[in-house]
């Protein structure tokens, strides 16, 4: 397969460039904007909203495969393709329990995998009092979520107390919402996982996230956990991407927490943050490694090519239309760095802007790297 349509033009599909140049494939993309990231790569462009189903039929006529850098799409209206002989690769199947957080967690729950109490607003009466009987017992602090097309924490609500609740309520009052404990977590973890047409699974050495106001800020690779972790991590994934029948690749979040147990907190079908660092640091990143399964060729290693690594984002911290180039130009010269920027034409407090991955030297202390980057990135 050499065409490869993409749902999607932001940075995960930018970043899938190199490895397409590489397997000698060609990218489509279906985006809402001429100013989106992978405009500029893709060998054609269907400008659309992302669960336009039309234009998705359009992309069909145009490539061997489909595959999603967002995950925001129509599903019941792709189901009429898919049943026109459009190759989803993951199938709308396997997106199907994902994509409303609430429909997430039961999926999780009903595989007997971990995670966090949860309870669907509607059950707990439209008061939503935390205390009920008949649903698992809340207490505050509690986190309200929507169900749909949150990102970046948009739509997660880490809520305090009952005025708070209140307020939450009122202003989330059109939404669907998923109601879970508040977990005090020690660390949060992440995994990226790749699974073949023939069902071979790799799984990226397990990092650690660490998020600040729900938006990721820097991620450490590997997580230095016990093998044990370690091991329950990559088990879950695994578990997931076979019950699934997944084809592409998956990022998962989860919980760790001071006992030692892990819970799931979030499925992405796609490429994820977590795993930017694999551009630089691994055999193959994990855009190569989604393109590789979606085309239906043999995975390639997951396995890191330096001791560590560190990734921090660059996130938007006011509202400007600078490219930042003077601090670009000051972090380039960072030794083992590699700085990427997405070409956003905005930039607005919190969005992601571009990365900066960092190769570690052995013993190298990954907290100072991070600060380093960050005290040029965020000094005013
Ligand atoms: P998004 O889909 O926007 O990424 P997440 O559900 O992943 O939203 O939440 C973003 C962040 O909010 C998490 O990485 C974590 O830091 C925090 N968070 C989310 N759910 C919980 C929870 N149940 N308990 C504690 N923190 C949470």
């Amino acid at each position: 397969m050499k065409r490869v349509g993409v749902i999607g033009g932001g940075q995960l599909a930018w970043m899938m460039a190199g490895a397409a140049e590489k397997l000698g494939i060609e990218l489509i993309v279906q985006t809402p904007s001429r100013d989106d990231p992978a405009v500029g790569i893709a060998a054609d462009v269907v400008l659309a909203a992302i669960d336009d189903a039309t234009a998705t039929a359009q992309l069909a006529t145009q490539c061997d495969v489909i595959t999603f850098e967002n995950e925001f799409v129509d599903l019941e209206a792709l189901s009429l393709l898919a049943n026109q002989e459009v190759c989803f690769r993951p199938s709308l199947e396997a997106l199907k329990p994902l994509l409303d957080k609430y429909h997430q967690r039961c999926y999780l729950r009903d595989l007997g995998l971990p995670t966090p109490k949860f309870v669907a607003l509607e059950e707990v009466g439209s008061k939503a009092s935390p205390d009920r009987n008949d649903s698992p017992s809340f207490s505050f602090p509690i986190v309200l979520k929507t169900r749909r097309h949150g990102y970046d924490g948009q739509g997660t609500f880490i809520v305090k107390n009952a005025q708070e609740l209140d307020s939450t309520l009122k202003q989330l009052r059109e939404c669907s919402l998923l109601l879970e404990e508040f977990v005090p977590f020690e660390r949060e973890l992440a995994a990226i996982a790749a699974r073949s047409v023939t069902g071979e699974v790799v799984v990226y050495p397990i990092v650690e996230t660490q998020q600040e106001n729900q938006v990721c800020r820097r991620v450490f690779a590997p997580a230095d956990v016990s093998v044990a972790i370690a091991a329950d991590v990559e088990a879950i994934a695994r578990t997931l991407l076979d019950s699934l029948q997944v084809v592409g690749v998956f990022g998962i979040e989860y919980f760790l927490t001071a006992d030692g147990k892990v819970l799931v907190n979030e499925i992405a079908p796609r490429t994820h943050n977590s795993g930017h660092f694999t551009l630089d640091a691994c055999e193959t990143s994990q855009f190569e490694q989604q393109l590789r399964a979606v085309c239906g060729l043999p995975l390639g290693s997951p396995a890191m090519k330096a001791p560590g690594a560190v990734m921090v984002n660059l996130l938007g911290y006011e509202d400007s239309h600078s490219d930042y180039q003077e601090k670009r130009q000051q972090l380039a010269p960072t030794p083992h760095a590699h700085v990427y920027w997405y070409g956003k034409a905005e930039s607005r407090v919190g969005r992601k802007l571009g990365h900066v991955t960092v190769l570690l030297e052995k013993g190298q202390e990954r907290r100072e790297v991070a600060r380093a980057i960050e005290s040029i990135w965020y000094s005013s």
